[in-house]
């Protein structure tokens, strides 16, 4: 068997189209976790939800451009995950301030003043920015008084949207409310430290899960000859049970079909075992097949997780006869236990 080595090949332009989907990723999620969430809003699963859809939009691009670099991949996709992760929180930031521009607006509707004057007033960012510095010292706010912000001159000189300080305080009072968790269907908003240690988990699962995602898919193997994905699914065929695994790591590098047929357990697969998977390339029928052993753990019936012990190429030929071998084994190996359910008990106590 020869070692699989992944080309490592990396083009400016791929990292460029890749951070561009993890931007495009990451606008999205952090636009629909922030829509969704006006109604509702379950912390640690949106966190998730926003590390997916970043990961999967990801994914399609590396698959896509063959993105063949797993730690570029992982620190865009993390990357990515902190911008979903932080779009949410602006979209909610200019909410807030549109919010509280239609609070003002209701304020002089009711008191009969001039709605569009206050709309379209040169110092209404700068009001906002200053009613957000306030609000996150822990000033209680008075519109009817903040209104009358609007007419200070010195104002116009900061009238722009968004000041630092403005975001500042914006996520100061953040914190201090808390961040809403659902806990036992019982909503409850935990002060600081809980509130930002909520927010820093929740920041870093989704940078992580998308940078999993990312790791995943740019880690899959491709073909030397054609460059374009190996073909198959990333499960293996059963091959013994977990105890064996330097036999058939050497059994599996000598090509020795016949041994690896031996070593199929008899007795059946334990919950922990191993598996071979091969996987040939579409396009060239004389390229090596991409061989992996796997430790395969098994939860239930349909519930499973492998992770990979050995990488490397085989020849078709061999790949081919082993795979018969490993099918044949399991065959007999049922057929076996078939016939002892149904051998009649007095036969077998003899
Ligand atoms: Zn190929």
């Amino acid at each position: 068997m020869l070692p699989y080595r992944s080309s490592g090949r990396i083009a400016p332009s791929d990292v460029a189209w890749l951070i561009l989907a993890a931007l495009i990723g990451a606008l999205v999620a952090g636009g629909l976790a922030n829509m969704i969430g006006q109604y509702f809003r379950i912390v640690v699963p949106f966190a998730v939800a926003l590390g997916v859809i970043v990961g999967v939009v990801g994914s399609a691009m590396i698959h896509w451009r063959r993105f063949q670099t797993p730690a570029i991949a992982a620190i865009i996709g993390v990357l990515g995950g902190l911008a979903a992760f932080s779009a949410d929180q602006v979209f909610d930031y200019l909410r807030d301030r549109h919010a509280i521009t239609q609070e003002m607006v209701r304020v002089v509707d009711r008191l009969g003043g001039d709605v569009k004057a206050v709309r379209s007033h040169g110092n209404l960012s700068a009001t906002i920015d200053l009613l957000m510095v306030r609000a996150g010292r822990g000033d209680k706010i008075n519109l009817i008084n903040s209104l009358s912000m609007l007419g200070d001159e010195p104002l116009a000189g900061n009238a722009r949207v968004g000041s630092v300080a403005a975001l500042r305080g914006w996520l100061a009072l953040r914190h201090r409310s808390g961040v809403s968790i659902l806990i036992g269907g019982q909503r409850e908003r935990p002060g600081p430290p809980g509130g930002l240690l909520i927010w820093a988990i929740s920041a870093l699962l989704s940078g992580g899960i998308a940078g999993v995602l990312f790791f995943k898919a740019a880690r899959e193997p491709v073909c030397s000859g054609c460059g374009d994905w190996f073909e198959g699914s990333s499960s293996g065929l059963p091959a013994a049970n977990y105890g064996f695994r330097d036999h058939v790591r050497q059994a599996l590098e000598q090509h020795d079909a016949n041994e690896l047929a031996r070593m199929f357990p008899a007795r059946g697969l334990h919950r922990k075992h191993l598996a071979i998977n091969f996987r040939p390339c579409k396009n060239c029928t004389e390229a090596l097949v991409y061989t992996e052993l796997q430790r395969v753990r098994r939860y239930s019936a349909k519930r499973s997780s492998t992770s990979p012990l050995l990488r490397g190429l085989l020849p078709p030929a061999a790949a081919q006869e082993i795979a018969v071998a490993l099918k044949t084994a399991r065959r007999r190996q049922r057929e076996e236990a078939i016939r002892k359910i149904v051998r009649p008990k007095n036969q077998h106590r003899r």
